[in-house]
């Protein structure tokens, strides 16, 4: 497999097929995020593509049960590239059973509902969101890109075609607002009403502005304690009707897992415990991206 720059992908698709349809992020605002700042914004050549996964099939096609399209808001794609790729997707790999790829709110929008039923028929199933946040005067200071009103409406349309969504939110983004934005983020993680919701904490990344922030003494990432604290308010406060809950990503303190909202009250325990000092946390020495 040919791939330009670094390749991120979810902790989820560990096991996935990863392939490159864009290069780097067509927003590529967002303040704390450095994953494609070294890459201008373009779509990949199809037939680059294409070739890939040819490539891929005839070396373990039958082995592949998922595959993630990269790079950042693939979903952004022209619906006609992305039908495509589905297609060759179906054709080289009997086995697929997902096919996932990180989009904004503002990528579902903008398709129509009739092109979000074409690709989920086609067989796009997963969309990875990071709204990170359901608190507007974070989302306007972190240049998110979209507010939570476009996310809920991004939610309710791809849920409509028949897709699945994993919701990202992020602990400590909010700096002083951490209440606000935890208790804005359960909000919007009940009105997105996802089937996969994680949460991740920010990592301050030389280079970004949220950086520069950081230095001049606008921006400083809550304590530990605080962070617990986000993450107790999201969970107790988030109702999604059946969502796969987990914090299992190298950045955070507390590894969990479990289903919202029916272990809702075991995950509050164990987060009462770390504040209590109970459980031992993941060292800083252990964190990471
Ligand atoms: S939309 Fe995602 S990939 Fe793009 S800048 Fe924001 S966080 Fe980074």
């Amino acid at each position: 497999m040919r791939y330009e720059g670094k390749i991120y992908r979810p902790p989820s698709e560990a096991d996935a097929l990863i392939v490159q349809a864009t290069i780097g992020c067509s927003w590529n605002h967002c303040t704390y995020c450095d994953m494609y700042r070294e890459k201008t914004f373009r779509v990949r050549e199809l037939a680059d593509t294409l070739a890939d996964m040819e490539a891929a099939a005839a070396a373990a096609g039958d082995h592949v049960e998922k595959l993630f399209v990269a790079d950042g808001d693939a979903l952004v794609l022209p619906t006609d590239h992305w039908l495509a790729l589905l297609a060759a997707a179906r054709r080289l790999f009997p086995n697929l059973r997902r096919v996932s790829s990180y989009a904004m709110a503002r990528n579902v929008l903008e398709k129509s509902d009739d092109e979000l039923r074409r690709l989920r028929e086609a067989g796009l199933s997963l969309l990875y969101v990071g709204p990170e946040s359901g608190d507007d005067p974070t989302l306007k200071r972190i240049a998110k890109g979209d507010d939570a009103a476009a996310h809920v409406e991004a939610a309710r349309r791809a849920h409509a075609a028949g897709m699945e969504l994993s919701v990202i939110a992020l602990l400590g983004i909010a700096g002083e607002r951490s209440d606000e934005h935890a208790r804005a983020t359960a909000d919007l993680v009940t009105k997105m009403n996802p089937a996969y919701f994680a949460a991740l904490t920010v990592t301050v990344v030389p280079g970004t502005p949220l950086h520069t922030l950081e230095r001049r003494g606008r921006f400083a990432v809550p304590e530990v304690p605080e962070l617990l604290r986000e993450l107790r308010t999201m969970v107790d406060l988030a109702r999604p009707s059946d969502a796969m809950f987990r914090t299992n990503h190298a950045s955070n303190y507390l590894p969990l897992g479990g289903r919202l909202p029916r272990d809702r009250a075991r995950i509050v325990e164990v987060i009462d415990a770390a504040l209590a000092g109970k459980i031992r946390l993941r060292g800083e020495h252990a964190r990471g991206l």
